[in-house]
């Protein structure tokens, strides 16, 4: 035996628990994890709905535990498959345990929507490395989900593609030299439609995303630009800059994830073909890099990278996002919900698509605006925002 430093081989794999592993996301992290070999191992899957998905990936995978997280639709399933070593736990409780566990060292915090609020702030507690997919937590209460990781130690790394460009780009300059963020955005399915055109979209037109395939909510929000909304106010907590220093830019093919402007002038960008598992395997091997199964350019076939400007009047989704960055408090967890229930309502065929965004809106207008709000008062103004949605026409 040498007494050199153990090979990457030899040391003991870092434990990741996939939340959300049934979605897409999930899906990308477990090809991510197979590429990865023996250094990184699945602690723990969990999934909500489509469990037959999650015992067949339990039989793929072998975590040491599985984690249905509805107990009525855990009853249903048959889990006589689950291979020997991974034990089935069921519900709220069991997920926050997989999470908060001793030996998980990273949480893959990929469930979608508010939903997945709770668990994300838990790993965050429990001083976890939070590969943060779930943009949705920091949309809702972004200063304490910070304030929570300061004082815990937690590392947020971000997996939303944007996030984990301008989080890379970063590194080329020291904080405080860096001027502004400019995100871009494909401009969904309906760029060039006109307001008729939009009056007349169907659930599974805007199903189809041009650049990337994701589950539902996030397809539907890129359609109608709330994702980007969204994406304005996790960049603003994630990276406390001011909203002023955030700018989205139309990049159709989805191939330049961000841009980061340093004093200077000089612009840094991350680039790569749109494959979700690249960011997802930053987050989980930063601050390394290793070689990845996500998609190369073929740089023999050039290519161009077409940008526009992001109008306001086509998008006003956008306008939306930066109001809500400035304004903080209560505002986000308020858009979060509306958008959330609109989307739900637009996928039940009882919303049409062009008033997703007004009825959010709306919502927003009418709420009773909080600067300091608990996490006890985010929750019932999410609550009552879903509410009011159920009832707008
Ligand atoms: P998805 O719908 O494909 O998967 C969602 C996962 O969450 C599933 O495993 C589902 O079982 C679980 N889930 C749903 N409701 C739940 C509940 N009430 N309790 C516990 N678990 C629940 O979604 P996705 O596209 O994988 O997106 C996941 C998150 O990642 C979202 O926040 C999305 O905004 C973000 N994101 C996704 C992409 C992408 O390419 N798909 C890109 C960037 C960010
Ligand atoms: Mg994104």
């Amino acid at each position: 035996m040498s007494d050199s430093a153990p090979s990457a081989s030899q040391l003991a794999p870092k434990q990741v628990a996939v939340l959300g592993a049934t979605g897409s996301i999930g899906q990308s992290t477990l090809d991510v994890l197979a590429h990865l070999g023996d250094r990184f191992t699945a602690h723990s899957l969990t999934g909500h709905t489509k469990l037959e998905r999650l015992a067949r990936l339990a039989q793929q995978v072998r975590p040491r535990f599985v984690v249905a997280t509805s107990p009525e639709l855990a009853a249903a399933q048959d889990w006589s498959d689950l291979p020997a070593g991974t034990e089935l736990r069921v519900g709220r409780q069991a997920l926050l345990e997989s999470v908060t566990a001793l030996d998980v060292d990273i949480v893959l915090a990929a469930i979608v929507g508010r939903a997945g609020l709770e668990s994300t702030l838990a790993a965050i507690d429990a001083g976890k490395r939070v590969a943060l997919a779930n943009k949705e937590t920091l949309v809702v209460a972004g200063p304490l989900v910070m304030e929570r990781a300061a004082e815990s130690g937690a590392e947020l790394i971000p997996v939303d593609s944007e996030h984990s460009a301008i989080f890379q780009a970063m590194q080329a300059g020291r904080r405080a030299e860096l001027e502004r963020v400019v995100l871009t955005a494909s401009g969904g399915p309906f760029r060039h439609h006109t307001p008729d055109q939009l009056r007349q979209v169907t659930v599974e037109e805007a199903l189809r995303h041009p650049t990337w395939e994701m589950g539902k909510k996030i397809t539907v929000d890129s359609a109608t630009m709330m994702n980007k909304a969204l994406e304005i106010i996790e960049a603003r907590w994630l990276f406390d800059l001011s909203p002023d220093q955030i700018d989205v830019v139309i990049h159709p093919t989805s191939v330049i994830h961000s841009f980061v402007e340093f004093t200077d002038g000089s612009v840094m960008a991350q680039l790569s073909p749109p494959d979700m598992r690249l960011p997802i395997q930053y987050a989980l091997t930063y601050p390394e890099r290793l070689p990845s199964p996500a998609a190369r350019f073929d740089w023999s076939k050039g290519g161009t990278f077409e940008l526009e400007p992001a109008d306001p009047d086509r998008f006003p989704a956008l306008e939306l996002g930066t109001q809500v960055a400035r304004r903080g408090g209560t505002a986000g967890a308020v858009l979060n919900a509306a958008n959330e229930a609109a989307v739900t309502r637009f996928l039940a065929g009882s919303l049409h698509f062009h008033q997703i965004v007004p009825a959010c809106r709306s919502v927003l207008t009418h709420h009773t605006f909080d600067a300091h709000p608990t996490l006890e008062d985010l929750i019932r103004l999410d609550q009552w925002a879903r509410q009011e949605i159920q009832t707008w026409k």
